[in-house]
């Protein structure tokens, strides 16, 4: 490919001790945490809206924070958020859930399906509260390295190219995109075909009146209609990483062409289109190559660095602990990472990107920046201890406890075997 050297000089704004680059859940998380520790705090986004896949992308649903038998497993921050965006906007808490972990044992599980934008306004006042600065509208483009050391990172919005100083730079752009930048080591996933708007229509007009309830106005109306596992995929249509402008651009085309001759087949004073997602819905664009990689058959596991427990969203019984060392490379000291960018593999990306665990390894990914300037260390070398003493007292669980593991403890899924779970796209 033909290159063109070009150089610019450029301002250099405010020094922060810690940038996140990236407002999804993860990077609120992250940056909620940094600032509540009183280290100033930048976060950087790129839209105008914080939440990202959460709220921008339209997945407005917290999948299950429990074991499928009425337990809770999923607390800190995640537990917070979730009970926050039902106050003001739709409450879809399950009975047995309302008023916290139920008495009894249930197979009902514990999610709520949340308004996006009322969540995302919430978001923002959470972020204002904790006293971290927040630019919409920019665009983190490049980290400045001396070494493997980040010195901070270039930004790109209105006006103008600028760079801003950290001592910790935190990634939960979802794509890895500064990280790779850095030159730290990345794995892509494949992509399928789903792109899936919030529709209104006169038939769900009528469920809300009937129902005195607002939230049963919307339908979800799809472009590609592909679910997690790809079934369906068209054999005309590609699988994209996402990570390139061109293969955005021919999802993004291609869906809403389809789209549009999905409803030349509908009276067109009967429905309307009331959000499009406004960023890509791909669940797996890129991931670290961390100093381990979280994996499904890791039920069951205590791991000594763990940073949280968590459990499979669509499987009861299935628990997890979620080693710092997903979020790290221990050969860059100050940069981490957190969401749905941390090294997992197969299934495992799947049950570790999902919004609960990407709010709690964003406040992870937080705690532990600021606990690395604190001691003047690496990320990776944080004291464990310490970092698991202040995600407890901040309400997470680290380690599940053995009483919740069942007795038949083999691992299978959809009728896979092991390899099959951790090899690849199921
Ligand atoms: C189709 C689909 C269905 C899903 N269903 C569910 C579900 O039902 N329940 C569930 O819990 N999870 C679901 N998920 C997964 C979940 O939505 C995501 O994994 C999770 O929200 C990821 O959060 P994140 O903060 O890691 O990343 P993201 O949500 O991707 O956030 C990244 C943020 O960074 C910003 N950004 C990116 N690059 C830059 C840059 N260079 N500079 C500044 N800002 C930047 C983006 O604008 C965005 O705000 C689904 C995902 C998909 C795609």
């Amino acid at each position: 490919m033909k290159q063109i050297n070009y150089t610019k000089s450029i301002p250099v704004k405010k020094q922060y001790d810690i940038i996140v680059c990236g407002g999804g859940v993860a990077g609120v998380a992250a940056a909620v945490s940094a600032a509540k520790n009183g280290f100033s705090t930048l976060l950087l986004e790129k839209s105008n809206i914080l939440g990202g896949l959460g709220t921008l992308g339209l997945i407005n649903l917290f999948v299950p924070m429990c074991n499928g038998r009425g337990k809770q497993i999923i607390f800190g921050l995640a537990e917070k958020w979730l009970r926050l965006s039902a106050t003001l906007g739709w409450d879809t808490i399950p009975d047995e859930w309302k008023d916290g972990e139920p008495k009894e044992p249930t197979s009902v599980r514990y999610t709520q399906r949340y308004s996006p934008s009322i969540f995302a306004y919430q978001l923002t006042e959470e972020l204002t509260k904790s006293g971290a600065d927040i630019l919409f509208d920019c665009m983190a483009v490049d980290p400045i390295m001396e070494g493997n050391v980040c010195k901070g990172v270039i930004t790109e919005s209105k006006g103008g190219t600028a760079f801003y100083p950290c001592r910790v730079l935190i990634d939960t752009t979802g794509d890895c995109d500064i990280l790779r930048r850095a030159g730290i080591p990345t794995v892509s996933g494949e992509n399928f075909f789903t792109f899936i708007t919030k529709m209104v229509t006169l038939d769900g007009c009528k469920r809300a009146i009937e129902a005195n309830d607002i939230a049963k106005i919307y339908s979800n109306f799809g472009g590609g209609n592909i679910n997690l596992y790809g079934t369906n995929q068209p054999s005309d249509v590609p699988r994209w990483s996402g990570l390139s402008a061109e293969e955005v651009t021919d999802y993004i085309v291609r869906n809403h062409l389809l789209i549009l001759e999905k409803l030349k087949a509908s009276a067109r004073n009967t429905r309307e289109i009331v959000t499009s997602p406004g960023m890509p819905q791909f669940r797996t664009t890129a991931h670290i190559k961390g100093d381990y990689s979280f994996k499904f058959t890791d039920a069951y596991c205590h791991f000594e660095d763990s940073v949280c427990a968590i459990n499979d969203f669509e499987n009861r019984d299935y628990l997890f602990e979620v080693p710092l060392r997903t979020l790290t490379r221990r050969d860059y000291p100050n940069i981490i990472t957190a969401g749905r960018s941390a090294d997992a593999t197969g299934y495992g990306w799947d049950v570790l990107r999902v919004i609960p665990p990407a709010i709690l390894t964003g406040q992870a990914a937080g705690e532990a920046a600021c606990l690395a300037i604190k001691t003047n260390t690496a990320i990776a070398d944080v004291d464990i201890k310490s970092l698991q003493a202040k995600l407890e007292k901040e309400n997470v669980m680290i380690h599940f406890p053995d009483s919740y593991v069942p007795e038949d403890k083999e691992i299978s899924v959809h009728g896979k075997n092991s390899a099959e779970i951790d090899g690849g796209h199921m």
